[in-house]
């Protein structure tokens, strides 16, 4: 169990070169971390109808991305396309991101 989630966060890890997908920061695998790499979900649960549509074209790894913990709790329920707007927004405002050091 443990193993499989690694490797599942090992492959998301190469695929985003160790940058977290909304904020670009680099990521660590350090546990407890702000900067620690976490697996997010593209569609999470609860949006059914973007869900519905999406769904059959994102199967497996390919509906999670590589986020810092501070964007994955930050985010919570927000539809993805809202979510990372937001961030590119904010940080092609020079904007400081919640929790930002
Ligand atoms: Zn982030």
């Amino acid at each position: 169990m443990t193993r499989k989630r690694n490797n599942s966060l090992e492959k998301l890890w190469k695929r985003h070169k160790g940058k977290c997908h909304y904020c670009k920061r680099r990521l660590t695998k350090e546990l407890g971390r702000s900067l620690t790499a976490t697996k997010d979900h593209i569609y999470a649960a609860g949006n059914d109808f973007v869900h519905r549509l999406f769904r059959p074209k994102i199967k497996g790894s390919k509906s999670l991305v590589l986020a810092c913990q501070r964007c994955n709790s930050w985010r919570g329920n927000m539809p993805y396309h809202d979510f990372k707007s937001l961030v590119e927004g904010k940080l092609s405002r020079g904007e400081r991101l919640p929790g930002g050091e």
